[in-house]
Order: C-alpha cells, then sequence, then structure tokens
C-alpha cells in the first residue's frame, strides 16, 4: 500500500499534538487505511526531550501495522535532524514532522530516504 494522503482530522490531531506537547517533542506512529493516514497510535512510555523524539519499539504492540511516524518540532524547523533520518529509514514508509506554530502550513511529509514527499489533504465523508 502506497500512502498518499492524509486525512483533514489526522493531520489536525497532529498539529494540535504538537501545540500540547510544546515545549517538549512528541512522537507517535501512523496508521494508513486505502494509502490514506488516518490513525495515530500513541506509543506507551514514547517521548522525548526538547530535541530528539523516541519510540519504545518494545513497546509497539505484535502485529501492530503502522506506516510511518509523525513527531514534532518545537523550533519550527520543519527537516529531519540526523536522527530523523535514522529513525525514519527504520520506521515505515512517510514519515510528518509538524512544528511551531503548528498551523496548517507548519508540516512536512517525507519518504524513508528523507526526501520532501507531497501528501494530498482527504476528508473523510
Ligand atoms: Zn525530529
Amino acid at each position: 500500500m502506497k500512502v498518499y494522503a492524509i486525512d483533514r482530522d489526522t493531520l489536525a490531531l497532529l498539529l494540535e499534538m504538537g501545540k500540547s506537547s510544546w515545549p517538549n517533542e512528541y512522537m507517535v506512529l501512523l496508521g494508513a487505511e486505502d494509502g490514506v493516514i488516518n490513525m495515530v497510535y500513541p506509543i506507551a512510555g514514547s517521548g522525548g526531550g526538547s530535541d530528539a523524539s523516541y519510540i519504545m519499539m518494545d513497546m509497539v504492540p505484535l502485529g501492530m501495522s503502522f506506516v510511518g511516524t509523525a513527531h514534532s518540532h518545537p523550533n519550527g524547523v520543519v527537516r529531519p535532524s540526523d536522527t530523523d533520518y535514522s529513525t525514519f529509514a527504520e520506521m515505515g514508509q512517510v514519515h510528518i514532522i509538524v512544528g511551531s506554530p503548528f498551523d496548517e502550513y507548519s508540516w512536512r511529509a517525507f519518504r524513508r530516504d528523507g526526501h520532501p514527499v507531497k501528501l494530498e489533504i482527504v476528508s473523510d465523508e
């Protein structure tokens, strides 16, 4: 399954989580149906300080399928850090970074090799 879009409400949730976690980062796993990201999986024990997020892979339920990750950059720089590149390579096909001020323009998606990828925003109706 190739991911090509994100559900509008899911994106709004990711941005909102960036706001509520600020000034710390958050990180979650993303699930998708029919190529559209529409699920957010907070993983117990995962979290981050102000400049590094991580997922506790031991806490990911066996058999859970996910397509990638989302995390926040409280400093508003919406591009992958060196740590992010290695996380991206290990964790699925699409990775979203949301940055302060967490509005509709302050997010981007990346492929696992770190190249930006454009995601459509779709409404679930
Ligand atoms: Zn990052």
